[in-house]
């Protein structure tokens, strides 16, 4: 499918077009569209509902950090914005489109770029062999390198070696990387701490709060929450497929703890679950 509206898809009805914040200097600035928005999206496998109803938005430089416990829906969430799960129900828009259904190649070359759960890089390729592979974008092998090298110096001295025998750090830091590489709009981080050594972890969550700076969106899930929220703007709580409260990062741990004993968010809190 192009990047253009699914046949019979509800027309847009927010703020703008894709285009509308690129105002010049004498025009008042548009407010622009989140980049991603999901309405009420309800999503799930086979006949079985595992969301039940998702309201987010992100906007430019923003980082959403959507945590909770196993089974939370975490995951599939970001299945769902990375286009590899259509929504059963609900509105799912990206930069203004309504997407529900578009493929996950079309949402990529509209800037969603995932780093998924566990490494994604090619274990039996060298660092620049992936990196290499960033180029069908148009980008010339040395741009590419250059700005995965200024990122995350360790890569350039481990350039010709396979990838496979990088540390887990390391092969997360060429999968950022790689997805870098290809100028996101959005991007979708599934548990980039998973397995890693506290001090790494740190470091790729610095990456992370750089990459929003620049203006990229970035959603990101974490079981284990504190690294997150240091760079988090926002938190959503998920509890058993639903966003249970979003709240500010310093506003988490209380709600966390109450969350992950499975009693789910007081009633207060939840008065405030407030999709953006
Ligand atoms: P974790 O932190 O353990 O990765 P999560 O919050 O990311 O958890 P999901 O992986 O989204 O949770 O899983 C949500 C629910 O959907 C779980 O009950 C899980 O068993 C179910 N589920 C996930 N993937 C599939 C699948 N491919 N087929 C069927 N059910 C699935």
């Amino acid at each position: 499918m192009s990047w253009s509206e699914p046949a019979g898809a509800p027309a847009w009805s927010g703020p703008g077009t894709p285009d509308a914040g690129a105002a010049t200097a004498e025009t008042a600035p548009i407010p622009q569209s989140p980049v991603v928005e999901l309405r009420h999206v309800r999503a799930g496998y086979g006949r079985i509902e595992v969301l039940h109803g998702i309201d987010l938005a992100l906007s430019a430089g923003t980082v959403l950090a959507l945590l909770g416990p196993n089974g939370a829906g975490k995951s599939t969430t970001l299945k769902v914005v990375s286009g590899l799960l259509p929504p059963m129900s609900g509105c799912f828009h990206v930069l203004g489109r309504h997407v529900n259904g578009v493929a996950p190649e079309t949402l990529a070359r509209a800037g969603v770029c995932t780093i998924p759960e566990g490494r994604a890089v090619f274990p039996n390729l060298t660092v620049s062999e992936n990196l290499r592979m960033m180029t069908y974008g148009g980008a010339s092998r040395r741009q590419v390198e250059e700005r995965a090298f200024a990122r995350f110096g360790r890569l350039a001295e481990r350039r010709r070696q396979l990838a496979g025998t990088l540390s887990g750090g390391e092969q997360q830091m060429l999968a950022m990387a790689r997805a870098l590489s290809a100028d996101p709009a959005l991007l979708l981080l599934d548990e980039i701490s998973m397995g890693l050594a506290p001090l790494i972890v740190d470091e790729l969550y610095d990456v992370v709060a750089h990459v929003a700076a620049e203006g990229v969106a970035i959603l990101l899930t974490e079981q284990f929450a504190q690294a997150a929220l240091r760079v988090a703007t926002r938190a959503a709580i998920m509890t058993q497929g639903r966003i249970v409260a979003e709240v500010a990062p310093d506003e988490v741990p209380a709600d966390l703890a109450d969350a992950y004993l499975g009693g789910g968010i007081s009633a207060d809190r939840t008065a405030e679950a407030v999709p953006a």
